[in-house]
C-alpha cells in the first residue's frame, strides 16, 4: 500500500491527531476559566469526547478545526489538489460523525455549542466569539453562534479521481 499523503498533508494530519490541547482550544478554555466557569476537558465518556464539558450548564463545547470538519468557504478549508476524493470522503465522514454525536448528546440532555477554529484564530473575531460563547453558555437563551455545518452541507463526494488509490 502506497502513501497517499504529501508532506504538507501529513503535517496537517499529525497536527490533527495531536489535536487535543491545541492552541485555539486553550484560548477558549483560558477565557472561560477567567470568566469563572469550571469544566472538564476531553470527556471521553460523552459522544465525540467534547473539548469542554460544563456540567453545571448541561453544555458541551466543541472547537472544530476548519479543515477536518469541513468549514465551507473558510480559508482554512482548502482541499489538497491531489487525492481529492480521499479527502472529501474523509471530511464528509467527519461531518456525519459530528452530526450523529450532536444528536446523541442532545438526546442525553446536553446542549451542544460548536465554535469554528478560525473564529478563534482570527484576532479580530476572537474576542466577540469568546464573549458570545460565554453568554450562550450562561444565558442559554441567547442566539447561538452561527455554525453552518449541517448534513445538507456535506461535501458532495466527487467521482473517484484517477490519482486515488494509486
Ligand atoms: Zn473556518
Amino acid at each position: 500500500m502506497t502513501d497517499v499523503m504529501t508532506p504538507e498533508q501529513r503535517s496537517r494530519c499529525m497536527a490533527a491527531i495531536k489535536g487535543k490541547g491545541t492552541k485555539p482550544e486553550m484560548i477558549v478554555r483560558k477565557y472561560l476559566f477567567s470568566r469563572g466557569l469550571r469544566y472538564r476537558v476531553n470527556n471521553r465518556k460523552l459522544p465525540g469526547s467534547p473539548d469542554i464539558v460544563l456540567k453545571k450548564y448541561k453544555t458541551v463545547v466543541f472547537i472544530d478545526g476548519c479543515f477536518w470538519h469541513g468549514h465551507e468557504g473558510c480559508k482554512y478549508y482548502r482541499l489538497p489538489k491531489t487525492n481529492v476524493y480521499f479527502w472529501k470522503h474523509k471530511i464528509a465522514m467527519n461531518i456525519a460523525r459530528d452530526y450523529a454525536n450532536g444528536v446523541d448528546l442532545h438526546l442525553a440532555g446536553w446542549r451542544v455549542i460548536r465554535v469554528w477554529e478560525c473564529d478563534i484564530k482570527t484576532k479580530a473575531k476572537r474576542q466577540p466569539t469568546l464573549e458570545r460563547l460565554y453568554q450562550e453558555i450562561v444565558g442559554g437563551e441567547t442566539k447561538p453562534i452561527p455554525y453552518e455545518s449541517s448534513p445538507d452541507r456535506m461535501p458532495v463526494a466527487a467521482e473517484p479521481s484517477s490519482s486515488y488509490g494509486k
